[in-house]
């Protein structure tokens, strides 16, 4: 099956008691046996419920892997794959990641003995010169968050097929529309399914996607002994949520063209982050592993004030300031005082991430109405 045609069927069937064509929502916590052991397959909701169930098939359709597994949230799916670790472990990562991830990594995990290496993932020789013995996981974005750049999935997976080291991808900006990472030789790929995979701004869900048995085995042992699943209600709302995925992705891509575009001639602001611009550092890799470029910007101000950043941000009507991205309306954020709050300032600036920097979101409303209001907000800057 094509892309547009597993998001609607794969996984899915009518449900054979009623012939229900959508997937029913089991709100269920527990499921009669007929005799001690003797079950139609399903035991108890924390390990199996049949929603979760159907949408755990389709994600893994959708990443091209075997198995799929879903979480009460993104971090909790992060936190399962980290439980794979065992004290003395290292782990290399990118140093312009996601805030939560920077948080769990260094405030909750490097209390229990594993160590974090914070590199520049566009540079293999770094990523490189920090393998020791003890590493045992790559941890990657791409797109990063919020300095969308964009870090070659094969050239890290070859890293760690040499070195028998696990390679996971954060693929939540991407979406599998955009990118499979695992077809480029990723172990696991992880997604904040609150973002473009629930894409109405509805939910709390993470998801992990493997392609090998044992690997999905342990991850499985890990979601059912931690517990940290999601109710069949929103697994119903994702896999409803999912059916437009690559519609959604289509529009979210082309309004990020053409408002990457308007910002870049716009002579109040500095600089503009978008994979899709030509000069972008990393654009002849965007291309390669990316279907298209999303619509994910950032940008920066002229004279990088953030008193001019908030006016910018106050005197939005239609980009909406609020935490997280993905949703089928156009956010705005932040990063310095928001998502990125928890990382230093130093570490901050030296990947760009400065004060008048402002992420969007672009939802797939009208372009001409998102050209309009940041017109109008850029404008109110004296
Ligand atoms: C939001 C986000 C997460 C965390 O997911 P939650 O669903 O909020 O727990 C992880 N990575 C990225 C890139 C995100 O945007």
């Amino acid at each position: 099956m094509k892309f547009g045609t597993k998001v609607i069927h794969a996984g899915v069937q009518p449900d054979p008691s009623t012939g229900a064509i959508m997937t029913p929502i089991f709100q269920t916590s527990t499921y009669v046996q007929q005799s001690p052991g003797k079950n139609q397959g399903f035991e108890y909701s924390r390990t199996h419920n049949p929603t979760r169930a159907v949408l755990e098939k389709n994600l893994a359709a959708l990443e091209n892997g075997s198995v799929g597994l879903s979480f009460a949230s993104g971090m909790a799916a992060i936190d399962a794959i980290l439980k794979l670790l065992k004290p003395g472990d290292e782990v290399i990562s990118t140093n312009d990641l996601y805030g939560g991830t920077y948080r769990i990594f260094t405030k909750i995990f490097a209390n229990y003995g594993i160590r974090f290496h914070f590199v520049n993932m566009q540079d293999m020789a770094e990523v490189r010169s920090h393998l020791t013995k003890n590493t045992k996981l790559i941890w990657a974005e791409t797109p990063t968050n919020p300095m969308m750049n964009i870090v070659d999935i094969e050239a890290l997976a070859a890293i760690s097929k040499e070195h028998g080291v696990l390679l996971g991808v954060d693929n939540t900006f991407a979406t599998p529309f955009l990118q499979n990472p695992l077809d480029k030789g990723a172990d696991l790929v992880m997604h904040s399914v609150t973002k473009y995979l629930a894409g109405h701004s509805d939910v709390i869900m993470g998801a992990i996607v493997v392609k090998d048995a044992e690997l999905a085995e342990k991850l499985a042992f890990i979601q059912n002994s931690c517990g940290a699943v999601p109710g069949p209600q929103d697994c119903f709302l994702v896999l409803r949520g999912i059916k437009t995925l690559h519609l959604r992705m289509e529009r979210h891509s082309q309004n990020g063209k053409t408002i990457a575009a308007y910002l870049k001639n716009h002579p109040k602001v500095e600089k503009v982050y978008w994979p899709g611009f030509e000069d972008h550092p990393n654009h002849a890799i965007a291309k390669k592993q990316m279907r298209d470029f999303g619509g994910m910007i950032s940008f920066t101000l002229k004279d990088n004030r953030l008193s001019d950043a908030i006016q910018v941000l106050e005197n939005f009507k239609v980009f909406v300031l609020a935490e997280s991205l993905g949703g089928v309306e156009s956010l705005c954020g932040h990063p310095a005082t928001m998502t990125h709050a928890s990382i230093p300032r130093e570490e901050r600036e030296k990947v760009g991430l400065s004060d008048s920097l402002i992420r969007l979101s672009v939802g797939i409303e009208d372009a001409e109405d998102l050209k309009n209001d940041l017109a109008r907000a850029l404008e109110s800057i004296q």
